[in-house]
């Protein structure tokens, strides 16, 4: 592709709207120009790359055995009144209505009208299993549209969904579909993990969550260092620390802590580590119930958990009235000495003895508090967020953290939309039986942003090579000039004849704003052609990701060039 004829709109400027960094270089490269709210334009360099990521997917989706066909992005309302979805799904779902008033929606996800193609043309178990997938656009009313493709309204999905005669075959589907999104996520050259999830009322580990590994991401996931262990933050279990509640060795004192509320205040006053005083949170709960709930020092309370524990929707920090109402004393100084209320401690305190807390008195803090003697715990639970370092809970590894960026789920339906809607086959014994369901998912143009988001410098993008636009970038530094032209032309056309995607930059542009949207643009080889290689018969290339600079004898650079793509290089 010459430069000169392509339409890549490159700009300096970051654009205001965009917040984070694989949006503005997506805008900045001419990749992407926004129509409506999370709604875009995919220009022809962003469709480059959207459309290599979905030819590893489907390759791989092949592989697999999984089978392509497409739907409709308009789905009658009908069938999402059949799986009692049209009324729950709420705002996203957009619904509208054709001529004759009948009810439709914007496809947001397909589990419906895929169960209608299976209960209509399947009557046997020999006919399975089957997993049919698509690559389509889909449309989400989101609340918050942000990120640019991160999280649009209208993006594009690769949905499949697996049908199975019963668990041990579901449970195989699932299995393959995980082996698969591990390969596609590694052809795209990205660093990734897949995490645990919520696997709700299903139970086992039936839904993972693929994370690209990103600074920039919304959700905080732990991975063990030595097994395959993973999950979300969020979710993360904590291995119950083994040992006894240490005896007391100190008397119950208390100290003056004048105006030290946090625990670094405190702990830097009394020239103690952290580590040895528990903090005292007063919580309350969207049922109204109020609970004092003890952490060490340096650990976050994890609300999830908390949640989940006392079985309900929310709970936050008391306000400062009621803390003082319920302990006698201000914010900051909280303990659990004399405290009237249910007392709750993540496992981890049980072992702890001669620790610091507050008095519930303003300024006034207590050393050497121990459990039993001076107060009672309700109960020791695991209430606390994962930290790096911890145990891992399936072997004796450690956990490190990191943020990731959510581009696949795969997920174990059950018979949810099967028995709703009546996909059924006869068994060997001609008897009705219910198919069990799995949906499985990637976000396109998402994986094309958090590719970005974990590949990129302050000059721009650095694509991983299976999805940049172009694999080779040449520069003629000066076009105009017949030895610069010529030599271009000549490795241009070589690089077409080996089969090799080339994007070509013969502007009459000066050489540093041609340099600028090179690394903007982020082509994994650049060549230069310019005047002073050619004279000793030389080009130079330069890896976008390294930066590395080496010089190519012009004979030789076509070859060398096919043979780093070949070998997929950086
Ligand atoms: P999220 O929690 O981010 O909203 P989700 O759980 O709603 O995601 P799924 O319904 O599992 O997502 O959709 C499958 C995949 O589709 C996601 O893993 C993600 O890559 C992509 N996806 C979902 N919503 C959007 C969106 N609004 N814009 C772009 N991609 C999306
Ligand atoms: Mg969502």
């Amino acid at each position: 592709m010459r430069y000169s004829q392509y339409l890549l709109p490159t700009t300096k400027e970051t654009p205001a709207d965009a917040e984070i960094v694989s949006h503005q270089l997506m805008l900045r490269a001419g990749m992407i120009r926004k129509v409506a709210a999370g709604i875009y334009n995919y220009l022809p360099l962003g469709l480059r790359s959207l459309r290599k990521v979905e030819q590893i997917i489907r390759e791989e989706m092949n592989r697999a055995g999984a089978i392509e066909l497409l739907m409709p992005m308009v789905v009658p309302g009908e069938l999402w009144r059949e799986s009692g979805r049209w009324d729950k799904y709420g705002k996203e779902l957009l619904r509208l209505k054709d001529r004759k008033e009948g009810e439709f929606c914007l496809g947001p996800t397909h589990e419906e009208v895929v169960t209608d193609i299976i209960r209509n043309t399947l009557r046997s178990y020999r006919q399975l299993p089957l997993n049919l997938y698509q690559i389509q656009t889909k449309f989400r009313d989101e609340i918050r549209p942000r990120f640019g493709l991160m999280r649009g309204r209208e993006f594009i999905m690769k949905d499949a969904y697996s049908f199975d005669v019963d668990e041990e075959g579901a449970n195989k589907a699932y299995e393959k579909m995980f082996q698969a999104y591990c390969r596609i996520f590694e052809r795209c050259g990205l660093e990734f993990r897949a995490v645990e999830a919520d696997s709700g009322a299903i139970g086992g580990s039936y839904s993972h969550e693929f994370m690209v590994l990103a600074e920039s991401g919304e959700d905080a996931i732990v991975s063990c260092d030595s097994c395959r262990y993973a999950a979300n933050i969020e979710k993360a279990e904590l291995a119950s620390p083994a040992g006894e509640t240490p005896p007391p060795a100190q008397e119950l004192r208390r100290v003056l802590t004048p105006a030290r509320r946090t625990i670094e205040e405190v702990a830097a006053y009394l020239k103690i580590p952290v580590t040895s005083l528990i903090k005292t949170l007063i919580m309350h709960t969207d049922k109204g119930e109020k609970v004092a709930v003890l952490l060490r020092g340096d650990r976050e309370l994890n609300t999830i958990k908390l949640c989940r524990l006392l079985d309900c929707t929310w709970v936050e920090m008391a306000p400062e009235e009621v803390v003082l109402a319920l302990t006698g004393g201000p914010v900051g100084f909280s303990g659990p000495v004399g405290l009237k209320m249910r007392i709750l401690a993540d496992q981890e305190v049980r072992l702890m003895g001669d620790f610091t807390v507050g008095a519930n008195e303003k300024d006034w803090h207590l050393c050497g508090a121990n459990l039993e003697r001076d107060f009672q715990v309700e109960r020791f639970a695991d209430l606390r967020s994962a930290a790096a370092g911890d145990d891992c809970p399936r072997c004796s590894g450690k956990l490190e953290i990191w943020r990731g960026i959510e581009v696949g789920h795969v997920f174990k339906l059950g018979t949810k939309y099967s028995a709703a809607m009546g996909a059924r086959v006869l068994d060997d014994k001609g008897e009705e039986i219910t198919l069990i369901m799995g949906c499985y998912g990637i976000g396109v143009g998402r994986t094309v942003a958090a590719a970005i988001e974990q590949n990129h410098d302050a000059n721009g993008i650095a694509f991983p090579l299976p999805i940049a636009p172009f694999q080779v970038m040449i520069t003629a530094v000066n076009p105009n000039q017949e030895m610069i032209r010529e030599a271009a032309e000549k490795l241009y056309g070589e690089l077409q004849d080996l089969g090799i995607e080339v994007l070509y930059d013969d502007r009459d542009e000066r050489p540093g704003s041609k340099f600028k949207d090179a690394d903007l643009i982020g082509i994994p080889l650049r060549v230069t052609v310019g005047e002073r290689g050619l004279k000793n018969g030389e080009l130079e290339l330069q890896e976008r990701r390294s930066g590395v600079r080496t010089m190519l004898p012009v004979t030789e650079a076509a070859g060398r060039l096919a043979a780093l793509v070949g070998n997929g290089l950086a």
